[in-house]
């Protein structure tokens, strides 16, 4: 009944306002009961009570009236604490407009009276908002040489957010190296430690389409107002700002606002904010303020670690010699070791067996290998354009830029020896060049192994990478 009741409300209110407000202010909603003539509904924190009464207190009024009746009324049910486990959630009862509020009610019963909704307890402001997944901690966080100074700065910051000089904190480095865990961790360690403060973490994704959505809807002011009204400010990916001169500006006048009155900002990015290509240099600059920290590749100790804790917690044991294996097998990136686990015990549950060293080289197997079983053309491109940091699409170009040649030189000798293609196979591959291109490239390379040591130990560096695939 009240949920029918709200769902009509809502249709009226949708018509009314742009659909981004609609999205933010109410969806969020949920109608908790028709008593008496009036409806409850519960809003996710006090911030978001005060805005609703704000804003649009006359569009609530107005869609409650068509539905209810002159009389009909409305009363908030604000969450104060979203609870645990443990707890349930701790919410007051407010009445709509001002019209003095009722009790303040636990849900086991205890009532305590409240006189005016700004004379409430401290308030948990956000709820709905804070986007933080509650599993990224520092407790899981395991630290290596890899990540040690942004492990140490972020914590600092977590224990006086805006008080240290390491405002903004610039966290960067490579895909899967823990960017975003850790500045969650962040977050979510100033959640629990000081419930009133506003914490806010968003991809710069989201604030772009966000922003392209006020845009739209003419409503940029509530947009600004909402980030300007953030404690905590966590923005990860921020080269996904690149070339959005718009969103720049916005995001250089949110910021501004934030760090002269103290408040603490966090950001990620793929790369140094020197190499941030495409955006402008006074935002550059100022990200450059505070401290700037990177993640490294975690060596082999940390990534056992990091293997034993994802494992302890989801209570799976495997012996050492399978633990190793891994560690020693998947040194890119934190999220594909952890994928390989997934898979792994996936494999051993489907199959019920145990998982050892024999099942975790037929799952490694299966995610790195090609389809028809042997190394191809593509992965052996992949492997090395990501040894020599250029990209494989070089590979297969026109381009004679030293480095690439050489990476391509080396692609085209792996792919003679490892695979069973033709010389006039593997020119193909390479951007269709011909056979006698990669016979010169084969020469070249074994040259280049007798002649300059450095290189010949890149080649052995690689021959491991690839023969771990051939081998098993
Ligand atoms: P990024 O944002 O840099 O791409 P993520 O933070 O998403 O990387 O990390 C990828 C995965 O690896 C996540 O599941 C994360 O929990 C895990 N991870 C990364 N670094 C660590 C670490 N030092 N200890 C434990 N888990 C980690
Ligand atoms: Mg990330």
């Amino acid at each position: 009944m009240h949920k029918d009741l709200w769902d009509k409300c809502l249709r009226f209110i949708k018509g009314e306002i742009p659909e981004q407000s609609f999205k933010t202010w109410f969806s969020p909603i949920i109608p908790l009961k028709l008593e008496n003539g009036a409806l409850t509904i519960q809003v996710p924190s006090q911030f978001f009570y005060e805005w609703l009464e704000e804003n649009y207190v006359h569009l609530l009024k107005q869609a409650i009236q068509r539905e209810l009746g002159e009389n009909g009324r409305l009363e908030y049910s604000v969450v104060i604490d979203s609870g645990n486990r443990a707890n349930k959630p701790y919410t007051v009862n407010l009445a709509a407009n001002g019209q003095g509020s009722k009790y303040g009610q636990n849900h086991d019963g205890g009532k305590q009276e409240i006189r005016s909704p700004f004379a409430l307890p401290t308030v948990d402001l956000h709820n709905q908002f804070c986007n933080l997944n509650e599993s990224y901690v520092f407790e899981n966080y395991i630290e290596g040489d890899c990540n040690r100074l942004a492990r140490s700065a972020g914590y600092a910051v977590a224990q006086k957010p805006g008080v240290t000089s390491f405002n903004p904190l610039m966290i960067y480095g490579g895909v899967g190296l823990g960017k975003t865990h850790l500045v969650q961790a962040i977050g979510n360690e100033i959640r629990n430690k000081a419930k009133e403060k506003f914490v806010l973490y968003v991809a710069s994704e989201k604030f772009t389409n966000q922003f392209i959505e006020a845009l739209k809807n003419n409503n940029v002011q509530d947009f600004t107002n909402f980030y300007l009204n953030v404690d905590v400010l966590i923005i990860d990916d921020v080269q996904f700002l690149r070339d959005k001169e718009k969103t720049q500006e916005i995001f250089f006048h949110i910021f501004n606002h934030l760090h002269q009155n103290g408040k603490q900002i966090i950001m990620t990015s793929d790369c140094a904010p020197r190499d941030l290509r495409g955006l402008q240099e006074r935002l550059v600059s100022r990200f450059k303020w505070g401290l700037t920290a990177d993640l490294q590749s975690p060596d082999f100790e940390t990534r056992m670690a990091i293997i034993k804790k994802k494992l302890q917690s989801d209570g799976v044991n495997i012996p050492d010699d399978v633990l190793e294996y891994l560690a020693y097998s998947i040194d890119t990136n934190v999220r594909e070791l952890e994928g390989v686990l997934i898979s792994l015990i996936a494999n051993a549950s489907l199959n019920k067996r145990e998982i050892d060293l024999e099942l975790a080289k037929h799952t490694l197997r299966n995610i790195v290998r090609d389809i028809d079983g042997e190394v191809g053309i593509d992965y052996i491109q992949k492997t090395v354009s990501d040894f020599f940091k250029v990209s494989q699409d070089d590979l297969k170009a026109k381009t004679r830029k030293k480095e690439i040649v050489i990476a391509r030189q080396v692609a085209m000798f792996f792919s003679k020896d490892y695979t069973n293609h033709s010389l006039k196979s593997i020119g193909y591959h390479f951007g269709g060049r011909d056979h006698s291109t990669v016979i010169h490239a084969v020469q070249s390379v074994n040259d280049m192994i007798d002649t300059d040591s450095k290189f010949r130990y890149s080649i052995d560096e690689l021959k491991k990478k690839l023969k771990m695939r051939v081998a098993y």
